[in-house]
């Protein structure tokens, strides 16, 4: 992928040092036996994981006070990967948006190790990435993706942007109000039924990572031989089904939660191909 050079975000907050892999607030560390349990919950990648730690803690969204932002060192590679990626999807959305007579506002992305407070409950790194729709932040441990790489077998750079264009999906999905619709039909249907609208809102994440990833190439020419592979690969990996089958050998659909690997290749496909937001209504779709 062809990055390096491209405009950086003044949107990332660096939350790493001082941190140390320890908790800032209250509980324990977690390694990476608890990364493959959170993988079988399926809830990588997952718009608002939180919500299930926050009722395993019993606690209610916290009060998050936070120190003045800060940046990222510059000589962290991995990081200014991170802030170039997230700012050409500032640069891609700002215009789709504009071009649609609204305006859109920046998602914040912070960098964490292990644990960190966010206005959803307790973010711990073993949730992997993940977005919360309540402070507007898309929250990373970049230990993530040594996992993806090492332990999910998707190296590559533009996976690792799929990820961040993924969680930005969820950023845009909060605005246009989808996703609070979604958040709305919790407990009031059938935990299947959530489930299915689960598949549809991640599902469309993936589309309109898909979108960004059309429109920055258009635009930057970021693609370079193989980055698609890359990122489909990626897909297939973080797949229900994939995830279900590495971890327990066993495939229970309706526990889904993301689609499946040929689903979430597809979305992605789809918004990559078309570069439009219309194309993205996984919600009307006749079959995903
Ligand atoms: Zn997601």
């Amino acid at each position: 992928m062809r990055w390096d050079g491209n405009r950086e975000s003044e949107n990332v907050e660096d939350r790493r040092s001082g941190g140390g892999g320890s908790p800032v607030f209250g509980g324990r560390s977690i390694g990476i036996g608890t990364v493959v349990i959170a993988l079988v919950g399926g809830w990588v990648l997952g718009v608002n994981p939180l919500t299930i730690l926050g009722f395993l803690s019993g606690g209610s969204p916290a009060q998050v006070q936070q120190a003045p932002a800060r940046k990222p060192p510059v000589d962290d590679r991995l990081a200014r990967f991170v802030s170039t990626t997230l700012a050409d999807t500032e640069d891609v959305w700002r215009q789709l948006f504009r071009e649609g007579g609204a305006q859109y506002v920046d998602p914040k992305l912070v960098l964490f190790r292990g644990s960190t407070p966010t206005a959803c409950g307790a973010g711990q790194a073993a949730m992997g990435p993940f977005y919360c729709p309540a402070d507007r932040k898309v929250y990373i441990d970049l230990g993530f993706y040594e996992t993806l790489r090492n332990q999910l077998g998707a190296p590559g750079e533009f996976a690792q942007a799929y990820v961040i264009a993924h969680e930005v999906g969820h950023h845009v999905q909060n605005l246009l109000g989808i996703s609070g619709k979604v958040d709305q039909a919790r407990g009031r249907v059938s935990k299947v039924e959530y489930n299915r609208l689960s598949v549809k809102l991640e599902l469309q994440a993936d589309c309109l990572a898909g979108v960004w990833a059309h429109h920055a190439q258009e635009a930057r020419q970021i693609l370079e031989n193989g980055d698609v592979e890359s990122a489909m690969n990626a897909a297939a990996k973080i797949g229900d089904d994939a995830l279900q089958r590495a971890q327990t050998g066993q495939v229970v659909p309706d526990s889904f939660t993301h689609g499946t690997s040929a689903q979430r290749q597809r979305w992605f496909g789809t918004g990559l191909r078309t570069g439009t937001i219309k194309s993205c209504d996984t919600f009307s779709a006749a079959s995903l």
